[in-house]
């Protein structure tokens, strides 16, 4: 792609660019009130409670465990809660236990009040689960590996690729929250978003290993209108990046029209999405960093060669937009496109 040749298109595209959905006001389709039909549980104890209560029912229970600064991503994971189950329980809480000491934990969103908004605006929840680290790490956490001590839940074979291979203690933190969350809540149903594949990979094998009696869902990417997958990390994009960070998804879109056109190896398929990517990276100062391109097995997330006769591959790639030289904040992109689509 020749640089010089999008800035026009680039400026036209930032004229259309959409609001990211963490900033727009709180939809008005249900009138605001002082009081909340949610229940908002802090503790362990009060969860355990409000669920043998419905139990003893017969009430089932969806649950979407979120680190909040909700959009409409996670609102998705809701409604399909919603129309499964008796009972919706939202967690906001930002585990620790997945972020590496360099990593954003101290600058994660924390939005609260507009989260409740907004989970009051759609109706349909329960409860809202918003313990405190101390509440759901008894015995304290530290962020440095090497340092810590007690029960942590790995799940070996998949977690060391891809994103893993980028954020090496990611999925122990993720594993283990969800393991712990799903102890406490003990759902009937578990939501989660295919914008992170490899969670969702990781997260269903742990149940199907620790015999967890939880369905786990996977619902659809949501994305903004210009097509970049919801995050609650894109709040921390400014306009340009946001348009930088349109890459990834026109390089999945590449890979995707390579299949289409009869590609299956991974060289072609991978290449075809690399090169969209290529030209923005070569020049530093647009701040783009592509961290993988992959084209993996959707259940062992093992790189494949060759896409066989009749199969499926999951393609997912991780991009950083800022250039730190410039002493811009540099934020993690990813996303990724099954192939062919509706696998
Ligand atoms: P997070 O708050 O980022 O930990 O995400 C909580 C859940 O929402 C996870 O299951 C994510 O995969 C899901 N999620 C995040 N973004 C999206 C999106 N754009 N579309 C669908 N699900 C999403």
């Amino acid at each position: 792609m020749n640089i010089g040749q999008k800035s026009t298109g680039a400026i036209r595209t930032l004229l259309r660019r959409p609001i990211p959905s963490s900033r727009l006001p709180p939809l008005l389709s249900r009138p605001m009130s002082a009081t909340s039909d949610i229940k908002i549980l802090r503790t362990v104890a009060e969860v355990r409670q409000w669920r043998r209560d419905l139990l003893v029912k017969n009430e089932s229970v969806g649950f979407v465990p979120t680190m909040g600064a909700l959009h409409a991503g996670h609102l998705a994971l809701v409604n399909h809660s919603k129309k499964e189950n008796d009972h919706t329980i939202v967690s906001i809480f930002v585990n620790p236990a997945q972020f590496a000491p360099h990593e954003d934990l101290d600058q994660y969103p924390r939005t609260f009040d507009s989260d409740k908004a907004k989970l009051d605006e759609l109706g349909g929840v329960s409860a809202i689960f918003l313990p405190t680290v101390k509440e759901m790490y008894p015995n304290g956490i530290k962020l440095d590996r090497s340092k810590q001590v007690g029960a942590f839940v790995e799940v070996q074979g998949l977690s060391h690729q891809l994103e893993g291979s980028v954020r090496p203690h990611f999925f122990r933190g993720v594993a283990t929250v969800v393991t712990k969350l799903l102890n406490i809540v003990q759902p009937e149903r578990l939501y989660l978003g295919q914008k992170d594949v490899q969670q969702t990979v990781v997260v269903r094998r742990m149940v199907t290993d620790l015999h967890i009696p939880t369905d786990v869902r996977v619902c659809p990417t949501v994305r903004e209108s210009d097509g970049l997958a919801m995050s609650s990390r894109n709040a921390y994009l400014n306009e340009e990046q946001w348009e930088r960070a349109n890459i990834l998804i026109q390089a999945l879109k590449a890979g995707e029209e390579a299949y289409l056109a009869g590609a299956r190896s991974q060289k072609d398929i991978v290449g075809a999405a690399v090169a969209v990517i290529g030209d923005l990276m070569l020049k530093s100062e647009n701040g783009v960093t592509l961290e993988y391109m992959s084209l993996a097995d959707p259940e062992t997330l093992q790189e494949i060669d060759e896409i066989p006769e009749g199969g499926k591959a999951i393609m997912s790639g991780a991009v950083r937009i800022g250039n730190a030289a410039k002493g811009e904040r540099v934020t993690r992109i990813i996303d990724n496109q099954f192939l062919p689509r509706d696998a």
